[in-house]
């Protein structure tokens, strides 16, 4: 497929590189009145954007309005209050031989930034790292997922009419597109997607020592005890897993239990579907579809042979899969090989805590790690033993709307963290600087260092 963009990736960094060069970033007014600009967008169009969020994944309006929308307007509505406070100098403490000197930190933008977002939440994560490079003072050049093409169509049309034209811009296409733009030198990179076009990410930026951010994937494990109330249980994993039809980089990918815990949950959460999405799934307007044909393929491969305990339909034309429970799953199930990202969840048996930890040690660390239990003992068990980008104790998916908590991955599922003040320490180069005065006392009480040594300078 043919993208249009107005410019070759080349002139767009070439552009953005001039606008840096200018200093217009650098002053803090000109970056909230960007950042106010991007909440006008969001304010002015909000019928485009869930118009966009339907064509591209059957997203419910309310869920558009929940997670696409909200967590952007208050992410960005604190930026925009805080912003004064973030870019001011930090005062590192003096040592005793730095008593008569200042120290500073200052909040330096990078230059120009690539922002590289995914398809399944495709306006917040673009669009969430594209407003804390804003505060920071850089140029910005977006990539949005080729995978949901009105959303991208919305952002390659609005975000020109809203923001500087030549120090914000998109640009459309896959991955022979994105491959063209990492030719050109960036000073920060920003990519959301999966671990293995990360490595690929890496592997570009590392040719001009670019810092990046990776925020990847994962399998994120549940692990349910017989302390937990199941009730509770089924409906925050029903909730986190069948969000966006499970498409979410922090779904619940499978639940570690023992077989007694499993016949409950089985249970409760037959209830759970039944009243959030009805006897027939497929008629309920809150349930989204498969992205596009090859990850409805990919998917619907994972129900071969595989005992199914609850769902299991699956219909091509829509692209639509029930919500599926696997049992009896074993280690080299193909479901167990990769991130399933798609609504279906195996259960995995274990007998113990214990048992469950080493399963999940065995793995790479996982995007985030979901633990239920009113086994304090237990919970810490998981807290000290394991290591994931976040973890959830009792809920699903939540830790992600805590502006306060960094959100990222670790190892295999990714570099970096953002969200609040931390996507705006993301894109500022900490400086350091050490503040002396000429001569005076400190000279005086500088001498020391000064050739001809002599061991009483250095004693002194
Ligand atoms: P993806 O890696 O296929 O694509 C991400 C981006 O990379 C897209 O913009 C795409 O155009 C580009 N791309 C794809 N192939 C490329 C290549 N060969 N060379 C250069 N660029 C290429 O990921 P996706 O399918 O959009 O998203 C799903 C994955 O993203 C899942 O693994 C999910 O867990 C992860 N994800 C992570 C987070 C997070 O915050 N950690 C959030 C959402 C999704």
């Amino acid at each position: 497929m043919a993208y249009q963009n107005p410019k070759s990736a080349l002139q767009m960094v070439e552009s953005a590189r001039a606008a840096f060069q200018t200093g217009a970033t650098k002053d803090v007014n000109f970056r909230m009145k960007q950042l106010k600009q991007l909440l006008r967008m969001y304010e002015e169009n909000n019928t485009r954007i869930v118009e966009a969020l339907a064509s591209d994944l059957r997203k419910s309006r309310q869920e558009v309005e929940v997670i696409e929308i909200e967590l952007l307007v208050h992410d960005l509505k604190n930026t925009i209050d805080s912003l004064h406070e973030w870019v001011k100098p930090e005062r590192p403490p003096r040592s005793f031989a730095n008593w008569l000197d200042k120290t500073y930190l200052f909040n330096e933008p990078y230059g120009v930034v690539l922002v590289i977002g995914a398809w399944n939440y495709p306006l917040l994560l673009t669009l969430l790292p594209l407003a804390g490079a804003i505060a920071a003072g850089n140029c910005v050049i977006i990539k949005p997922s080729e995978v949901t093409p009105a959303s991208a169509k919305f952002m390659q049309e609005a975000i020109p009419k809203y923001l500087d034209n030549e120090c914000y811009q998109v640009y459309t296409g896959g991955p022979s597109e994105t491959t063209e733009l990492l030719q050109e030198k960036f000073d920060y990179i920003f990519f959301t997607g999966s671990t293995h076009v990360g490595r690929l990410i890496h592997a570009a930026a590392n040719k001009h020592l670019t810092p990046v951010t990776l925020e990847l994937g994962g399998k994120s494990p549940v692990y349910i005890d017989n302390t937990a109330d199941i009730d509770v249980v089924a409906h925050r994993v029903v909730w986190g897993k069948w969000i966006n039809a499970g498409q979410t980089c922090i779904a619940p990918d499978y639940i570690l239990c023992n077989k007694e815990v499993e016949a409950k949950f089985l249970k409760a959460a037959d209830n759970v579907l039944k009243k959030f999405y009805k006897t027939n799934p497929k008629d309920s307007p809150d349930l989204c579809r498969i992205v596009n044909d090859k990850n409805f393929q990919r998917l619907s491969g994972f129900l071969k042979g595989a005992n199914i305990a609850l769902g299991g339909e699956t219909d091509a034309k829509e692209r639509f899969i029930g919500l599926t429970v696997l049992v009896d799953v074993k280690d080299n199930d193909p479901v167990m090989e990769e991130e399933i990202f798609g609504p279906i969840l195996p259960i995995v048996n274990v007998t113990n805590a214990y048992d469950a930890l080493n399963y999940i040690n065995k793995r790479d660390k996982p995007l985030a790690m979901y633990i239920f239990s009113n086994n304090k003992r237990d919970v810490r068990l998981f807290l000290d033993n394991t290591s994931s980008g976040g973890v959830c104790v009792n809920d699903t998916a939540m830790h992600f709307t805590v502006c306060a908590l960094p959100f990222g991955g670790v190892g295999a599922s990714g570099m970096g963290r953002y969200h609040g003040k931390y996507t705006f320490d993301t894109f500022s180069h900490k400086k350091s600087c050490l503040y002396k005065s000429l001569g005076g006392v400190g000279e005086k009480l500088a001498s020391g260092r000064y050739p001809p040594y002599s061991q009483s300078k250095t004693s002194a």
